[in-house]
């Protein structure tokens, strides 16, 4: 069974080395009375939330990974044997599983649901989607009986809460996204432009600044890695300030998109990955900013919104179909290409919500 394994606690950037492809023995079979199952892995998820887990943490809404062990995530696999009633031999399904080839897990454990819906790619039941109702239902009676513990980053809800819920939008408002071609900046951009907002992302190469306005209808991009002058470059795209800012990165960009902000404008702190791997978080200079122009500013984690998942799935499942709503994935193919996808999550090297596909079936 071949695995990646962190070999140990990581202190700043991550790095390929900290991780180890290594190939091990499994009996893939379940025991007697057993209600565990044997899992096919097929795609795993790569997110920037992964790099706090590699710490050693206490007091945090994540757990640390365990040295010597393999990595977890959530994940897509296809079932080859099953000690558990819910599932049979040939079910696809997703939840938290092992970054190896084959993993044998509890299913309430591993928050294992099964796939109903197929009309789409699989990859996408890392990322935008799981999208049948009982999933919802699942999730309740999970965390209603086990510490919650289950998946609680997935991108397309988590661009859903921090925009519609926390931002409050309003038609024709002007709106910034940062790391804005990622897994949930993509979809933040698209929501705004469906409501009808002008929209400016910021991404760290000319690709993805031209997907932005190509794929996704961005207004306006630019690549931060090129500007002297953050707060030049906001001020070019908002001459009249910035109602809504969506973060993603925190550190200088956060600083400079305080100062162009408008009167009760609204900040949704979803991530800061530019401090993930610093030991010390960068001084931010403009918080007075927040009380002369009477903005709302508020952090969020997405698994406190899960009662919000139907609304959401009533909302995308038809933008999806109907071809309104797009999702670029970067795929990396194999195993053992799993480090270094992760570790191009802090690089900027992933053009889109970054999977690793394991096996095609
Ligand atoms: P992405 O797919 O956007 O991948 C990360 C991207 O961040 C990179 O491609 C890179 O793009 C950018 N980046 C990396 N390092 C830096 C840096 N030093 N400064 C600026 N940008 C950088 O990831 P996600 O869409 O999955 O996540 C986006 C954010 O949302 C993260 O901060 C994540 O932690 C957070 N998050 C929060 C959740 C919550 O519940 N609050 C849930 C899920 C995610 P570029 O080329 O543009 O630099």
């Amino acid at each position: 069974n071949k695995q990646i394994i962190l070999k140990h606690y990581v202190e700043g950037y991550p790095k390929e080395s900290d991780m180890e492809f290594k190939n091990s023995i499994i009996k893939l079979n379940v025991p007697e009375g057993s209600n565990v199952v044997v899992l096919k892995n097929l795609y795993l998820s790569c997110d920037p939330y992964m790099r706090s887990r590699m710490k050693n943490l206490e007091d945090s809404y994540v757990e640390s990974f365990t040295p010597g062990y393999p990595i977890t995530g959530c994940g897509v696999a296809k079932v080859l044997k099953s000690g558990d009633s819910n599932f049979q031999e040939g079910d696809l399904v997703w939840g938290m599983i092992g970054w190896e080839e084959y993993s044998i897990v509890t299913p309430i454990q591993s928050f294992l649901f099964k796939i109903h819906d197929k009309n789409v790619p699989l990859s996408y039941y890392t990322g935008i989607l799981e999208y049948h109702f009982t999933w919802y239902l699942n999730y309740v009676t999970f965390i209603s009986i086990h510490a919650p513990v289950g998946p609680r980053w997935m991108p397309g809800i988590t661009a859903y809460v921090g925009f519609y819920e926390v931002c409050s939008p309003k038609k024709g408002e002007t709106v910034f996204v940062s790391a804005a071609s990622g897994a949930v900046g993509q979809l933040v951009g698209q929501f705004a432009k469906m409501l009808g907002c002008y929209v400016v992302g910021s991404a760290g190469t000319k690709q993805k600044v031209d997907m932005l306005k190509s794929k996704f209808g961005f207004d306006e991009a630019f690549n931060y890695k090129e500007e002297q002058d953050l707060d030049a470059a906001l001020k070019r795209y908002f001459s009249d300030g910035i109602d809504i800012y969506f973060d993603n990165v925190g550190g200088k960009m956060f600083d400079a998109v305080l100062v162009n902000m408008k009167l009760h404008g609204r900040i949704a702190m979803c991530g800061m990955i530019s401090q993930y791997n610093l030991k010390k978080t960068e001084g931010v200079h403009n918080l007075l900013c927040l009380i002369a122009k009477r903005i709302c500013m508020k952090g969020f984690i997405v698994s406190d919104h899960f009662h919000l998942y139907p609304k959401y799935l009533e909302m995308i499942i038809p933008q999806i179909k109907g071809g309104n709503i797009v999702y670029v994935e970067d795929i990396a193919e194999g195993l053992e290409n799993a480090p270094k996808a992760l570790v191009g999550l802090f690089y900027g090297r992933n053009v889109g919500k970054q999977v690793v596909m394991v096996s095609r079936e």
